[in-house]
């Protein structure tokens, strides 16, 4: 990926990209890199959207997204065209666990998305029992029949490996990535091609294995030292030393099409450019461009703790923790000073802990946060040792891509505006757009 000097050189033009998230501050430097005159506005007072910082217990912290995957390798190739590729860090070697009202379990090492590539595995045994081992292998041995693109996963694993498989090792997995039921992701969702490949090899331990060994040794997920906001720093860094204007406290109000050309409007105030990027959540592009349909709006809070409590130094829950059932109204924990050294080393001693709910549980989250908390790591936990606590909602990624990135010529769709969701997919697509080159937009 390159965007020094100039590219595929299209005539300049005039630009304007709304919403200053990861996916807006890509598409700006490509434009800029490309030649042309842009400027980025943002509704708040800080680029970065939902990779931002919260300021915990005077500790700056990743208020939203906190690592990266590492598929792909193209976070990786930008980080090193920022200068970033010293900071970036792997995760603690420790298992995620599984918590149920009934059950505690670390999550078996081998696997993939929760469907385990070994039965022979010990952790594997701890989570579902003999009797469940014992259901799974029917999968290496059943022919696979009616199995596509549009196959429910939730179907699938019930029907390839049984019930306490799905609801142990494939549901809080996906349940934690997707925030949906398993019933309500289609394989397709999940990877292009997914469906063909459970066919032709076999079953679905056999796919999982081989899509295991796909991805290159090493930890699925990494982060930065200093926390993930720090790509933004560089990112916003680098948009403005290519000439492009940010502006803050900006938000956009309306758009209009008018003979090919572009007028945005903030407030009162009419803009006007040859181009747009959206880079905006989805709910914010329906509200823009109405004949974009997008029926969901769903919510998520994170409420991060910095507590004092040496009963955490063993990590009793090692990185973190996906809760399944009525066990707690988080669906995950994270232990992040478990899960990052960097941050440890800059704790003094003091444990952060995040919690994530959904949109059901959101608006109360605060308050049950050290109870969520406590059940999630098997640890009574008091009000005393609470030394801060902040709560942040965000508005939540969905799994569908949308096919058409350009649903009107010259407006142009990019990062979770396009139905990306996370910072590997939305690079990748960024790394793949040619946004701004002679013939686009
Ligand atoms: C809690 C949480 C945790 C996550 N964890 C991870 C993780 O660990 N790893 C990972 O890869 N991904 C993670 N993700 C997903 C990842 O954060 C997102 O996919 C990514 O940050 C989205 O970037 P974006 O630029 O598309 O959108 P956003 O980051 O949402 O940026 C959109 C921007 O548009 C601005 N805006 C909104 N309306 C307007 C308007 N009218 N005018 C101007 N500006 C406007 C917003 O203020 C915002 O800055 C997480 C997401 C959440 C919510």
């Amino acid at each position: 990926m390159s965007h020094g000097g100039s590219t595929d050189t299209a005539e300049p033009q005039r630009w304007i990209v709304v919403g200053g998230g990861v996916g807006g501050l890509l598409a700006a430097r490509r434009l800029a890199a490309a030649g042309h005159d842009v400027t980025l506005m943002e509704a708040d007072d800080h680029v970065g959207g939902r990779i931002s910082r919260v300021t915990v217990d005077g500790l700056p912290l990743d208020a939203g997204a906190e690592s990266f995957a590492t598929r792909g390798g193209h976070v990786a190739a930008l980080l090193s065209e920022l200068g970033l590729a010293d900071s970036i860090v792997h995760p603690e070697r420790r298992p995620a666990w599984v918590v149920t009202p009934d059950a505690a379990y670390p999550l078996p090492a081998a696997g993939w998305l929760g469907v385990p590539t070994s039965a022979l595995a010990r952790d594997l045994r701890r989570a579902i029992g003999w009797r469940g081992i014992a259901r799974i292998l029917g999968d290496r041995v059943r022919p696979v029949r009616d199995v596509d693109d549009s196959t429910s996963l939730g179907e699938l694993v019930r029907d390839r490996l049984g019930e306490r498989a799905a609801e142990r090792l494939v549901a809080p997995v996906v349940q934690g990535i997707y925030s949906r039921p398993l019933d309500d992701i289609a394989l397709g969702d999940i990877a292009p091609g997914l469906g063909a490949e459970v066919t032709r090899r076999g079953g679905l331990m056999r796919a999982a294995a081989a899509r295991r060994a796909a991805s290159p040794a090493g930890s699925a997920v990494q982060g930065l030292a200093g926390g993930m906001a720090s790509l933004i720093d560089a990112l916003a860094a680098d948009a403005r030393s290519r000439g492009v204007t940010i502006a803050l406290d900006t938000p956009v109000g309306a758009l209009e099409n008018a003979h090919g050309a572009w007028k945005v409007w903030t407030g009162a105030e009419e803009h006007r450019a040859d181009g747009v990027v959206l880079a905006v959540p989805r709910p914010v592009v329906s509200a823009l461009v109405p004949h974009v349909a997008w029926a969901e709006d769903r919510q998520v809070a994170i409420v991060t703790l910095v507590l004092d409590a040496p009963e955490l130094d063993s990590a009793p829950r090692g990185t973190g923790v996906l809760a399944v059932g009525n066990v707690s109204g988080a669906k995950a924990l994270t232990h992040s000073t478990a899960k990052w050294r960097w941050l440890a080393d800059r704790t003094e001693g003091r444990h952060v802990v995040r919690l994530s709910y959904g949109i059901d549980n959101a608006r109360d989250a605060s308050e049950h946060a050290l109870a969520d908390a406590s059940a999630l790591l098997g640890v009574a936990l008091k009000e005393a040792q609470v030394r801060d606590i902040e709560r942040v909602q965000w508005a939540d990624s969905a799994p569908a891509a949308v096919e058409d990135r350009e649903p009107v010529r010259g407006l142009h769709l990019v990062g979770s505006a396009a139905g990306l969701s996370g910072i590997a997919a939305i690079v990748a697509a960024d790394a793949a757009s040619g946004l701004g080159e002679a013939g686009s937009g």
